[in-house]
């Protein structure tokens, strides 16, 4: 069995507190999922990601041994874009690795995105036909072709524990009867890519290995020679997992033909894709709402590219299990950092603090009196006004790592209530909702349009 998924406690509004075992960890549920588009969660080295966040209960992993009791149990699990390692440094080179895991040290569990997103966000002069898209890098013009076949090849290459369907993006708004079409193509191309994984899964680079990039060589003075013994490790015997991507736009009745098909296909997980690209909050809430209604509940949910640290908490209590976004990242390299309204009170509104106003110059306290980060525990906001500043890369380190800290810990929260049944919705919290919105909107817009590339 590679993927498995156990619902503990189910809370009235939908939310469930749940395990997510994969081959290389389990994972609580419901998860906040890091970015690490070229392989790295920008400028947050490896050690550093296993660190961050609070301690999370009923995981594994969380008293890992010889480290600090200070020590949170770090990010369960992150994604890589397959888009981007395709064009550099290039999947063949990663398989040669060993895979994503062991060419960048990182042991626990990994998601990889088909790369349609970034291919029909980031890429030049595409052309779509029913075999696949001809689209040009934007890293160097050369001509490319990714087929559902070729995007689920470069996905096990990689060997991440959890891949994705490839689909087409339909671009936003788009009209009732162009999204239509595009979830036609969508779902055959969901249809040939279960084929092709079915087919090869077996040839992931650590299906006949053991796990981590240390630990597997025969002992020195020992009689084996030659390879690593095959079957030997934990990982021996499992495969990668495979998600259907539901798509529809922004139209109830084809969201409920696009579950429905992909149901019918029978996959691991699902993904509600083709959300949060510039719609306003209430649509993107309708639509994971009503989508959750015709997807199987004893498997993993999980939607694309949110959000703020106030939408992922509404959606996991709604009961979405797995959510990703560039935001905590991004927004700590331009300075914008996420803290609670009342620090002592962590179900307080979440507000934005600009690191670069002048207010801060001389504010020897921390960006959030009430946030366990290592940040927070050393470092002044003068001196993280400094930073970014003078423009040094340090700056952009420490505000990522405050950010990823603020989003798992809000989901280490919800799990606790949800596993409590503590009932979800703060008063108030719509209204704040929307003035953060408004605070955000322009870098929002920026984020929605690039987010594939971190
Ligand atoms: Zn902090």
């Amino acid at each position: 069995m590679s993927l498995q998924f156990e619902v503990e406690s189910c809370a009235p509004s939908g939310g469930r507190r749940a395990q997510l075992s994969l081959p290389h960890g389990t994972v609580q549920t419901p998860v906040f999922m890091p970015v690490g588009t070229a392989a790295t969660v920008k400028a947050v080295p490896q050690d550093v990601l296993e660190k961050i966040g609070p301690r999370v209960q009923g995981s594994g992993s969380s008293e890992p041994e010889g480290e600090s009791v200070t020590d949170g149990s770090g990010a369960q699990i992150i994604l890589a874009n397959t888009y981007h390692l395709y064009l550099r440094p290039g999947h063949e080179l990663i398989r040669r690795a060993g895979g994503v895991h062991r060419f960048m040290s990182w042991e626990r569990p990994m998601l990889t995105d088909s790369g349609g997103f970034q291919v029909f966000s980031l890429a030049k002069l595409r052309k779509i036909t029913p075999e696949g898209v001809e689209f040009r890098s934007h890293i160097d013009g050369s001509k490319h072709f990714f087929s559902p076949e070729h995007s689920m090849a470069v996905q096990i290459a990689l060997g991440a524990d959890i891949m994705m369907v490839f689909d087409e993006c339909v671009e936003t708004p788009a009209s009732w009867e162009r999204t239509r079409d595009s979830m036609g193509l969508t779902h055959a191309w969901a249809e040939r890519s279960r084929a092709y994984w079915v087919e090869h899964r077996g040839e992931v680079p650590w299906a006949r290995e053991g796990s981590g990039p240390r630990a597997q060589g025969p002992e020195c003075g020992s009689a084996s020679s030659g390879p690593w013994p095959l079957n030997a490790g934990p990982l021996s015997g499992k495969h990668q997992a495979l998600f259907g991507i539901v798509q529809g736009g922004m139209y109830v009745d084809l969201r409920k033909e696009s579950a429905e098909r992909l149901v019918e296909m029978d996959f691991p997980g699902y993904a509600i894709g083709g959300l949060a690209v510039g719609e306003p909050r209430e649509v993107t809430r309708e639509m994971i709402a009503r989508t959750l209604e015709w997807l199987p509940k004893d498997k993993p949910r999980y939607v694309m590219g949110v959000g703020y640290p106030d939408e992922i908490e509404e959606y996991a209590r709604m009961g979405v299990d797995m959510m990703d976004c560039v935001l905590p990242t991004r927004a700590g390299r331009h300075g914008l950092l996420f803290v609670r309204e009342d620090p002592a009170d962590r179900r307080s509104a979440v507000v934005r603090l600009n690191i670069k106003k002048l207010d801060n110059a001389e504010d020897q306290g921390p960006i959030d009196a009430g946030c366990a980060c290592s940040t927070c525990g050393r470092y002044s906001r003068a001196y993280l006004r400094h930073l970014f500043a003078s423009g040094e890369p340090l700056g952009a380190t420490l505000n990522s790592i405050h950010n990823l800290h603020f989003y798992l810990e809000t989901m280490e929260r919800v799990r606790g209530e949800l596993a409590g049944g503590v009932e979800v919705k703060g008063e108030g919290e719509e209204g704040k909702s929307n003035s953060l919105d408004a605070e955000f909107g322009k870098f929002k817009r920026q984020v929605s349009r690039s987010k594939a590339g971190a």
